[in-house]
């Protein structure tokens, strides 16, 4: 039911939304009230929208969106049967993220990266389970594999490094000696979507 000067119910409040209120996600169907989208961006239903559309249309790192999912929904860290049967919608749209990770981190994206005196597994082992820190968007990087500007930017500057490959944070049973702290810098082309590495 629609009634005048009325765009319809808002999915995070359930109040009814005045025309000039209403805002959608992306081109979606469903209304919110603009003031609940910032003050409740992790609302159950609305962060699904948002997520997914994010992902349909951003150059965000699906890792990034997996760890927020993580968050806002409590995923358990192994697969959970009740939670799965519970939550439908949720793990659907986590495991098309973990798709879009693995080809987002495809090793054929990675030729001529850069950061050569490091394995290209231990990169991609380190990307697949940390969202690397400061995603930042640049319009002004220039891709070295295709020479167009923008650039997104993922950044850790205090990474451990050891023959055992790249990690946040040591644990108790870890040598200090054994590590070396580097500053972890990828780069992603919004046009040719190859990365770029620097590792030092
Ligand atoms: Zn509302
Ligand atoms: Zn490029």
């Amino acid at each position: 039911m629609k009634m005048n000067g009325y765009c319809g119910i808002c999915s995070i409040c359930f109040e009814p939304i005045k025309t000039e209120d209403g805002v959608t996600v992306g081109e979606g169907d469903k209304f919110y009230h603009k003031r609940c989208t910032e003050n409740k961006p992790n609302s159950y239903y609305y962060a699904l929208e948002r997520i997914a559309y994010e992902l349909k249309i951003n150059k965000k790192n699906p890792t990034e969106l997996m760890d927020e999912m993580e968050l806002i929904y409590k995923i358990p860290a192994l697969n959970d049967i009740d939670f799965n049967e519970e939550h439908p919608k949720v793990i659907s749209l986590y495991r098309k993220l973990a798709n879009a990770r693995d080809a987002y981190l495809d090793p054929k994206l990675f030729d001529g990266h850069n950061a050569n005196e490091y394995s290209l597994d231990q990169i991609l082992s380190y990307m697949k389970n940390h969202a690397v820190s400061n995603h930042t968007d640049s319009t002004t990087i220039e891709c070295d594999a295709c020479n167009r500007q923008g650039m997104s930017v993922y950044r850790n500057e205090e990474v451990f490094f050891s023959v055992d490959g790249f990690k946040d944070t040591l644990d108790e049973s870890d040598n200090e000696e054994d590590f070396e702290i580097v500053d972890f810098a990828v780069y992603k082309c919004w046009h040719c979507l190859k990365w770029c590495t620097y590792i030092e």
